[in-house]
């Protein structure tokens, strides 16, 4: 317990600012930002990375810099704790707004305080009491009626009460007492990605706990990778990246989703093996199985004309069922719309669409709701993809191919599942990540243990051959002797067909 307090620091307050659109989060945003942040000396025109971090009072505030409650919403979705401290912004001459309603319920649910900035104060018609009567009855009680809430009257255009909602900020950050723990694992939030056409997928991750530092293997829900250049969000390169310190990181296969947890790992086959068991799991849940215990793939499909939707359904027909089931739950013609996401949504179906349109805000809440919008202009494509969809829906045929064998000529070190031992390769090859099979005196006594790390004369190494002598980083739950035999093994899935 004594190592886990001596590793726990203050961090930086993560705020994010929600409210009715319209009025004024991004000008606040920008106003803090601009006289704030002050810009490298490279002067380039920073990329929007989605959070920025500004001293004030010689402490750091990092902002969300995604503002609404869309985006917020999404991330804790997905079960990630993103922000500490939410500002909802009301309009001082609009006052409470559908959005703004929502925003209340968005923070309450997250559990985390708020402070209230009125906002437009510059404007004549701004009435900031009559604001604090309207919020008294969505139950958001200010402190000057009597409440707890902190409330400030602001203007993005002048300035007014931003410094003091500064202070504000750091007030109640003091109050929560923010911590984090260096020593525990790093993990923490994806808060902005894209695809950037020559430096690759980039994400901008907000680390919760542990320190991020380059080099480091990195598993979320849909990517995984290996940090190759870590940048604050100025786009400076930097080593390492502690709590509430946003970060830019490229290295990832493939661009992660936001709001998604990121971890650290041991290696990349362990961060590989992670993002596909949360695939997996994803997928095994938006399964229907019916009372046969068959199951069923539910479609929404979306075409151009009748004429299309009659010829896909006939090719969709004959498609095997035996082992998959195929329904079409709603067929239609025209673009794809919320409707359509909402029954996929409750119907656990996928929606596929043939030369329709899904527009930007489609896209964006399939993304969001994690349903799948598939769109096709010919028709065999189309039905190869539906096969493709019921295909995983079998489980996979694990195979096993078997490289080599080790002799155990010595343990080095034995620790609680890991063990140091140097062998000779006396079948096949030897070669990194495979896993093991332990056999002492003819006998399988262990299955499933994993080579984590392989060495060739003291020196990292990718293969050994026949006759050749190893050391290995052992992981598993076999307590291995000298002696034994080691069957070195890979594992590959084989797709079941329908
Ligand atoms: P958001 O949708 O909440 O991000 O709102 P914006 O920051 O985009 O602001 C909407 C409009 O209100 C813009 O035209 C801003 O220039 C204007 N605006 C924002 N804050 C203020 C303010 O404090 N005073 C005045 N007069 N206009 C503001």
């Amino acid at each position: 317990m004594k190592n886990e307090k001596e590793n726990l620091i203050s961090r930086a307050p993560v705020v994010v600012i929600l409210g009715h659109v319209d009025h004024g989060k991004t000008s606040i945003l920008d106003f803090i930002r601009k006289t704030k942040v002050v810009e490298k000396e490279s002067g380039g025109i920073t990329q929007h990375v989605g959070a920025y971090q500004i001293t004030h009072q010689e402490k750091e505030i990092t902002f969300i810099d995604t503002p609404g409650h869309e985006a917020f919403g999404a991330m804790r979705s997905r079960g990630a704790k993103v922000a500490d401290l939410a500002i909802l912004v009301v309009a001082g001459e609009e006052g409470i707004k559908p959005q703004t309603k929502e925003a209340i319920v968005c923070i309450k649910k997250a559990g985390i305080p708020m402070i209230v900035a009125i906002n437009k104060m510059d404007k004549a018609e701004a009435d900031s009491e009559k604001v604090k009567r309207e919020l008294s009855k969505a139950d958001i009680l200010v402190e000057s009626l009597g409440g707890k809430i902190l409330s400030i009257e602001t203007s993005a255009k002048t300035g007014k009460g931003i410094i003091e909602l500064l202070d504000l900020i750091l007030l109640v950050a003091e109050m929560e007492g923010l911590k984090a723990n260096l020593s525990d694992r790093t993990e923490g939030v994806v808060i902005e990605s894209y695809l950037d056409q020559k430096r690759g997928p980039v994400a901008t991750l907000l680390v919760r706990s542990g320190v991020l530092k380059v080099g480091n293997f990195l598993g979320t829900f849909s990517a995984f990778g290996k940090i190759k250049v870590l940048e604050d969000f100025q786009g400076k390169k930097i080593e390492s990246a502690s709590p509430s310190v946003p970060c830019s990181v490229l290295g990832f296969q493939k661009v992660p989703g936001v709001g998604e947890k990121f971890k650290t790992f041991d290696s990349l086959e362990l961060a590989e093996q992670y993002t596909q068991a949360k695939q997996e799991k994803a997928e095994e849940r938006q399964v229907i199985i019916n009372e046969e215990g068959i199951k069923i793939l539910n479609l929404i499909l979306k075409t151009d004309v009748v004429g299309s939707l009659e010829a896909i359904e006939g090719v969709l027909k004959n498609l095997p069922q035996e082992k998959v089931g195929l329904r079409i739950l709603k067929k239609d013609v025209g673009e794809i719309t919320s409707e359509d996401i909402k029954l996929a949504q409750a119907s656990k179906a996928r929606i596929i669409g043939f030369r329709v349109k899904a527009n930007k805000d489609i896209k964006n809440e399939a993304d969001r709701k994690n349903i799948t919008i598939i769109i096709f202009d010919v028709i065999y494509d189309l039905s190869q993809a539906v096969r493709n969809l019921m295909e995983r829906f079998l489980k996979p045929e694990v195979e096993r191919s078997d490289i080599g064998k080790v002799k155990v000529l010595a343990i080095f070190r034995r620790e609680k599942n890991r063990q140091i031992i140097g062998g000779k390769v006396v079948e096949g090859e030897a070669e990194r990540g495979v896993k093991i099979e332990v056999i002492r005196e003819g006998a399988v006594i262990g299955t499933g243990g994993r080579m984590v790390s392989f060495q060739r004369d003291k020196k990292e190494a990718e293969k050994a051959i026949k006759g050749q002598e190893c050391g290995m980083l052992y992981e598993g739950n076999v307590k291995i002797e000298q002696g034994d035999i080691l069957v070195l093994y890979k594992e590959g899935k084989k797709k079941s067909e329908l």
